[in-house]
């Protein structure tokens, strides 16, 4: 079943007024029909399940059939500060992070980053990446849109790490479990937690002692040097099931 985003306004009584980018890709692009069944979900978690009642050039609309306010989302909210990765990786990153509960994900800036983007491309490539996160939510039933936040400094990224209560950093010259065992002792739910994954090239260990100062923990991710795509989604799946209810 499609799966949308809708703000609490455009639910009308029992109709829901589909309206925006969503119009031209239900009829034109999923091309549905009258009486086909979709779901939404508001701003504030409520999921509607519906069936299409009306198609108009500049609107949808829906009826609801039920709803429930059962949310989708881990019970904490989690950041992944991600060292910009070449290529378009980062939207395998954050496709994958969304499908797996990452509430926002922060592009990061670092001194071993071999990408570097100017002012405009780093717009551009914000706005691709935050489509990239609806699309996935809207796949994986999200109960919101995860954000991808503009791209960050290391030092920008420490200071928005400020006051979280569980973050680390997965550097691979970290020996033993431990560290990762204690770290993940620590989710629990309600909190904001982090972790921060290097490029290609990591983390300078200049870089990791500036965030152990800050309590963010270095820990390992086992015995193997795992790609930056895969760090986090490995590190991320780990955190999700400590967390999921
Ligand atoms: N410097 C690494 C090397 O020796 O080839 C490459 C960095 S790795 C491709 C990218 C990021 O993934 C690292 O900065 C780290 O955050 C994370 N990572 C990968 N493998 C890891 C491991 N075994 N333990 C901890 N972190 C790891």
């Amino acid at each position: 079943m499609y799966h949308f985003f809708i703000q609490a306004y455009q639910v009308r009584g029992d109709s829901i007024k589909i309206e925006g980018k969503d119009v031209n890709h239900i009829r034109n692009v999923l091309r549905m029909k009258q009486k086909e069944a979709l779901s939404v979900t508001d701003e504030d978690g409520v999921e509607y399940f519906c069936e299409i009642q009306k198609m108009e050039e500049e609107a949808v609309w829906l009826s609801v059939k039920d709803q429930t306010d059962v949310s989708h989302e881990l019970p904490a909210e989690i950041v992944l500060f991600q060292g910009l990765p070449k290529g378009d990786r980062m939207e395998l990153i954050i496709q994958k992070a969304v499908e797996l509960g990452i509430h926002t994900v922060v592009p990061m800036e670092t001194r071993r980053c071999v990408v570097r983007l100017d002012e405009k491309k780093k717009e551009t490539k914000c706005r691709r990446w935050n489509a990239i996160a609806e699309s996935a939510a809207k796949q994986s039933k999200r109960s919101r849109i995860p954000q991808v936040h503009s791209v960050v400094t290391f030092q920008q990224a420490l200071q928005m790490a400020e006051g979280y209560e569980a973050v680390c950093i997965p550097y691979e010259q970290t020996k033993g479990m431990q560290p990762l065992r204690e770290f993940l002792a620590k989710l629990k739910p309600g909190i904001k937690a982090g972790f921060f994954i290097g490029p290609e090239g990591g983390f300078e260990e200049e870089e990791v002692q500036l965030a152990a100062e800050q309590g963010i923990v270095p820990v390992s991710l086992g015995k193997r040097i795992l790609r930056t795509e895969t760090a986090g989604i490995a590190l991320l799946s780990v955190m999700m099931l400590q967390l999921e209810e």
